[in-house]
């Protein structure tokens, strides 16, 4: 399948040509600045499958000591991607247009989530990062 997202202001488009991995919600303190939001909601992709598609010139990025970072479009803001290492490494689910097929599964770090957050009945929940990873 093909997946294709845009940030708020239209500027900015990709495409994801195949599924997209282990969608995940993370409450933890860091991740709410940077999704500015009670939660991250983003999936893994395979780099070699993901290709900008209009306004590349409008991305702008911050990047971690660690070589992690994100892109936003600098026009309107939306977090468009994860990058690690100069690579796109997974996409943000509120910039995905339409149905990507995937459901976010886990929600973790749950033990740091906002006193204002109220989780949904039936989600699972781990108190920091799953098992194993
Ligand atoms: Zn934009
Ligand atoms: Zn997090």
């Amino acid at each position: 399948m093909t997946v294709y997202g845009e940030c708020f202001c239209g500027a900015i488009t990709y495409t994801v040509s195949g599924k997209l991995r282990d969608a995940r919600s993370c409450h933890c303190s860091r991740c709410r600045k940077a999704f500015s939001s009670q939660a991250s909601a983003y999936a893994l992709v395979d780099p070699t499958e993901f290709k900008w598609l209009t306004g590349e010139e409008f991305l702008t990025a911050y990047i971690g000591l660690n070589g992690a970072g994100l892109m936003f479009c600098s026009t309107c803001g939306s977090t468009l991607c994860g990058v690690f290492d100069g690579q796109v490494h997974g996409v943000t689910l509120g910039c995905v247009n339409g149905d990507p097929d995937i459901q976010i599964d886990r929600h973790i770090f749950v033990g740091s989530k906002a006193t204002w957050e109220v989780l949904p009945e039936g989600v699972v929940t781990y108190e920091e990062g799953p098992p194993g990873l």
